[in-house]
């Protein structure tokens, strides 16, 4: 599932190709991504000029003067600038054909993805925009925050930094490399953490994502970024999916143990 390095990866790789091209047709090829597709979605967005490519959590977001295209990738979805002498690939479910002769296309294999249009800001008009969390790269998402938000919380720390709608975009991978990075392991009660120990987790956070997006992005499962090539940031994985091989600093194994339903590996040793 891309998470959201590949995200910021997929919308800053996209950028160049559509700000200040016009859309000058739409391909609709399914009925149904996670949810029904909007009838009127193509001739919408024909005609329009795009200004601007964004990210919120983990979703992109093609906007213009009069319209709004938010786009989730979903457990599959990718995202790619193919032109004209490209072949349509099985699973291209829709197409935006820019003026500069270029296509933007969406894959998604497992439909899990969404494709949506608005004329307002899916930021404060889409609830599932609306309601979700602070941005983990913001000064917002500080110390001070998360010491004050895990004070009644009861749960595990990285189910905390999975919810949402506390703050976005921590998938498993990140959320297990930035409690390995700072010595926290994923069980540990979230009321329990320290202002030290909330300190060190922002800090990792903030590090392991700025590092992934700066390597393009991890390619776990089907996640391609906009050219095509693969991101490589899973080579650096120091716990996530390394069930019983060498910590990097104390050689122990590293575990696996279900939180949440989530596979949520760690060091015994390193995490406390
Ligand atoms: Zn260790």
């Amino acid at each position: 599932m891309p998470e959201l390095p590949e995200v910021q990866t997929i919308a800053d790789g996209i950028e160049p190709y559509l700000l200040n091209k016009k859309i000058i047709k739409c391909n609709v090829y399914v009925d149904k991504l996670r949810w029904q597709l909007q009838k009127n979605l193509s001739k919408n967005l024909i005609g329009c000029k795009v200004l601007n490519v964004s990210r919120r959590a983990k979703y992109i977001i093609i906007s213009g003067s009069e319209f709004y295209l938010t786009i989730h990738l979903g457990m599959t979805g990718t995202l790619r600038i193919a032109n004209k002498k490209d072949l349509k690939q099985k699973h291209d479910h829709f197409e935006i054909y820019l003026s500069s002769n270029l296509i933007l296309r969406f894959n998604d294999p497992r439909k899990f993805g969404m494709i949506f249009f608005s004329k307002e800001s899916p930021i404060t008009s889409n609830r599932l925009l609306s309601e979700l969390g602070v941005e983990p790269l913001e000064k917002k998402f500080n110390e001070k925050y998360l010491y004050s938000i895990s004070r009644s919380r009861n749960i595990a720390v990285k189910s905390l930094l999975m919810n949402a709608k506390i703050v976005v975009g921590i998938g498993n991978i990140y959320a297990s490399e930035a409690l390995f990075l700072s010595k926290i392991k994923p069980q540990k009660v979230s009321k329990k953490l320290t202002k030290e120990d909330c300190k060190v987790l922002v800090t990792s956070i903030k590090k392991v994502l700025k590092k992934a997006i700066k390597k393009g992005g991890s390619s776990i499962n089907d996640y391609i970024n906009v050219d095509g090539k693969k991101g490589y940031f899973q080579y650096d994985f120091k716990v996530y999916g390394r069930t019983n091989m060498p910590c990097h600093i104390c050689q122990n194994d590293i575990l696996q143990i279900k939180i949440n339903q989530r596979s949520s590996f760690y060091c015994k040793n390193c995490q406390k």
